[in-house]
């Protein structure tokens, strides 16, 4: 059973000039059910990523996201299976995983002045809040936001020239899905992955191989949708994804 359609707007503002910029005036909030892929087997997932804090939660996505992550596997060529490396990640553990990202940076640039320390974390972790204190809205906290890489038959991951685990040790180029330093095989399976999901509707992300979104701010200004369908998940959307059927 599908919870009942609420419609809430976020003003654009609320997603400000951080991580994903949006030009979209509004979020329309369209009511999709969180759905936990654990509860079924057609779609596989890794181990909780980042920290022990995101177990409760990596596995959730929106139904419709979900169906269509589906599509892409089918889509893919024959022994190759899409992987879920993170759906929805709460604010809390987000707001820690900026806090860890800046620190590195500012360790990395110690005379930078702070909007630009900022700045250059937010390339690879969304702020819960833009540094004008004004609030975002991260990616991963609509449910609709998904971190994916290929796995063949025997589990493993295809050559993507770095885990996605290793985001944070890599030099940032190395994640950009159009990096020039890698080998053809990686680029042409950084292709493949992105072709397949872009065919299903999503959004790619310029900074990261690996993270698209379907019906979030960047969705709707990469699509040029007027609003995006997808705000912040509720906790009580959260706490109802263990009673949602797949
Ligand atoms: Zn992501």
């Amino acid at each position: 059973m599908r919870t009942a359609n609420r419609i809430t707007e976020h003003r654009a503002e609320s997603a400000g000039p951080g991580l994903f910029a949006a030009t979209t005036p509004l979020v329309r909030e369209c009511g999709d059910p969180l759905v936990d892929i654990r509860k079924g087997t057609a779609l596989r997932y890794g181990p909780p990523p980042e920290c022990p804090e995101t177990a409760p939660h990596y596995c959730l996505l929106r139904r419709d996201v979900y169906q269509r992550l589906l599509r892409v596997q089918q889509s893919l060529p024959q022994g190759y299976y899409l992987r879920l490396y993170e759906g929805l990640r709460s604010l809390a553990v987000q707001a820690r995983l900026f806090e860890q990202e800046h620190a590195r940076v500012r360790s990395r640039m110690p005379h930078a002045p702070a909007s630009e320390t900022h700045a250059a974390a937010a390339r690879l972790v969304a702020p819960v809040t833009h540094f004008d204190g004004s609030m975002n809205i991260p990616p991963h906290s609509t449910g609709g936001a998904v971190d994916v890489e290929i796995v063949d038959q025997s589990g493993k991951v295809i050559d993507f020239a770095m885990e996605i685990g290793d985001w944070a040790n890599v030099d940032p180029k190395l994640c950009d899905p159009m990096c020039p330093d890698i080998s053809d095989e990686a680029a042409s399976n950084r292709r493949l992955l992105a072709v397949a999901m872009t065919q299903e509707g999503f959004a790619s992300y310029s900074h990261e191989w690996w993270h698209f979104s379907y019906g979030d701010l960047h969705w709707a200004t990469f699509t040029g949708n007027t609003h995006a369908i997808y705000g912040p998940c509720p906790e009580a959307m959260i706490i109802a994804a263990a009673h949602t059927a797949i």
